[in-house]
């Protein structure tokens, strides 16, 4: 398929805004910061681009795995630059690229066939799948590439165009990806506008959007909800999360500490499914929160393109002041910082990795979702008080249960009240799996199958059998 124009917006050089290495807190570059009223010409092309991407889903696979094919070729420009302005360690950067180009090949590869309607009616009923039109993509910051991917990939294969905002906190390597995949795709198949707000609100509530699919908080995604709702778009929301990790009294603690510690830090804490609060039978309660702890101390942190850093630092100033903010309240409300509980003495937006012990439930780090590297742990006393703690949130994402009886530790899991449990593993996500919190932590599911039929419709027809 022909591509004769880049598949980023135009800008003028006046309107263009800075983007920091969280690294050193410096401007390290610029991206254009698009106004509102470019969208009518954006989403007027990708409605053009659409009437020509929807007919032929063999040439959509075919581009979709040039697309995968050319993604992993530019692993050395994308890595480094999202570690620049994400903040992450170099080898995740690589890592959040490979699975980019992963989805694309995954969605080329699916058919959302035809179903027939078999009721015994003389009638026969068939079910085929039509795209909705331009799709209104926005993500956050955490991971700017694989969620951006996450919403693109079923969204093309399913024959729509994407219109796709990243955070203006990381619009740097998703616009480079942009260029990358755009030189697969036909002109205006998937644009990438930067800029800061009110350029998303205006996206989403473009009367030309026909779906709007939105990662991020869950007080923007009501205000997505809302904004979706005046021309009344399909709404998907990814939303916050404040998963629980209940260890079981048979757990093997040295065994699972590092696999723990990672679930809750991994990303510096800024994953949507990551462990926020661990429920520690009362017995094992100590060493708990000292093997936490240990591992807090000693872990290596530091810029992301340093190559012995394991954590980085927190994206951005006020993530930073967020997570100073609920450490604080808890370390007034009695908790104790086993591990970190203060910010680095150093350039950038570094935060100790932190452990809280003897947290009081109700203090806003375990009740709310903290987005950093601050984990609260609490003891419990009956699995029953464990179970209704880990539910008692108005969050509903992910969940796990750690023991060695996988059986016992499955019947527990099966209370858990979100999208998805764990076993002594958490947030380890396949491509083939349905996506979807509870709750408040989402609308919608995607991933698997389902994410492409959520960016398709039904279309029905019936007629007569044969006489
Ligand atoms: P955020 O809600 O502040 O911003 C997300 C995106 O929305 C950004 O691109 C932002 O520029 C844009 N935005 C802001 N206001 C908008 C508006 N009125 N209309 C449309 N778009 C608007 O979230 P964040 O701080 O960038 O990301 C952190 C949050 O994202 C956390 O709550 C985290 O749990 C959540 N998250 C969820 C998932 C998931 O899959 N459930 C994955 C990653 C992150």
């Amino acid at each position: 398929m022909p591509t004769r124009r880049p598949c980023r917006a135009p800008a003028t050089r006046r309107e263009r805004f800075a983007v920091l290495d969280p690294a050193t807190g410096d401007a390290f570059d610029e991206a254009p910061g698009q106004r509102p009223e470019e969208l009518d010409a954006v989403v007027g092309r990708a409605h053009e681009a659409w009437l020509g991407w929807r007919t032929d889903s063999h040439a959509r696979s075919e581009a979709l795995l040039a697309a995968a094919d050319a993604v992993e070729a530019a692993g050395a420009g994308l890595a480094p630059l999202l570690t620049r302005e994400q903040g992450k360690p170099l080898a995740e950067s690589y890592a959040e690229v490979a699975r980019t180009a992963a989805r694309l090949r995954y969605f080329a590869a699916l058919d959302p066939g035809i179903q027939q309607i078999r009721d015994g009616r003389p009638v026969r009923g068939e079910i085929r799948w039509r795209p909705l039109g331009p799709v209104a993509a926005i993500v956050p910051w955490n991971f700017p590439l694989q969620l951006a991917s996450a919403k693109f990939a079923p969204a093309l294969a399913a024959g729509n165009t994407v219109v796709l905002k990243p955070s203006p906190f990381t619009p740097l390597a998703t616009r480079l990806l942009g260029s990358v995949i755009s030189a697969a795709l036909p002109e205006d198949v998937l644009t990438i506008v930067t800029g800061h707000e009110p350029l998303g609100a205006r996206l989403v509530s473009h009367p030309g959007i026909r779906h709007v699919t939105f990662t991020g908080s869950i007080p923007t995604g009501r205000a997505v909800a809302q904004g979706a709702a005046a021309s009344l778009a399909r709404v998907t929301l990814e939303l916050g999360g404040n998963d629980a990790a209940v260890l079981l009294d048979d757990v093997d603690v040295e065994r699972i500490a590092d696999r723990l510690f990672w679930a809750a830090f991994r990303n510096c804490g800024q994953v949507c499914m990551a462990v926020k609060r661990v429920y520690a039978p009362a017995r094992l309660y100590t060493r708990v929160v000292e093997a936490l702890a240990h591992r807090a101390r000693t872990v290596v942190v530091g810029a992301g393109l340093d190559p012995d850093s394991r954590l980085g630092p927190v994206n951005n100033a006020s993530q930073l002041a967020r997570v100073e903010r609920h450490t604080a309240r808890a370390l007034a409300d009695g908790a104790r910082a086993a591990a970190g509980g203060h910010r680095l003495d150093r350039p950038g937006y570094f935060f100790a990795p932190t452990v809280l012990a003897d947290v009081p439930p109700a203090s806003s780090v375990v009740t709310d979702e903290q987005f950093g590297p601050v984990l609260p742990v609490l003891p419990y006393r009956s699995l029953d008080e464990a179970v209704e703690a880990a539910n008692g949130t108005g969050f509903g994402l992910g969940g796990s249960v750690w023991g060695t009886d996988l059986d016992r530790a499955e019947e527990v899991a099966d209370r858990l009240e979100c999208g998805t449990a764990w076993i002594n593993h958490h947030a380890e996500l396949s491509l083939a799996q349905p996506f979807a919190g509870i709750k408040e932590s989402g609308v919608g599911v995607a991933g698997g199958p389902w994410g492409l039929y959520g960016n398709l419709r039904p279309f029905v027809v019936h007629r007569p059998e044969e006489t």
